[in-house]
């Protein structure tokens, strides 16, 4: 699957390519959009 390499992995709802955008840089909290569907995340790992 060849493709641009914007972000570490897919949307988990449609598999589309995600953009992520760092919301707090402490807690590492970020935010993922995905481009195709809109489907938002956030990950706050520990
Ligand atoms: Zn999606």
């Amino acid at each position: 699957m060849p493709g641009p390499r914007r972000s570490p992995r897919p949307c988990p709802a449609c598999g589309g390519p995600l953009r992520f955008e760092v919301l707090d840089d402490e807690r590492f909290l970020v935010a993922w959009t995905c481009l195709d569907c809109g489907h938002a995340s956030t990950t706050e790992p520990g």
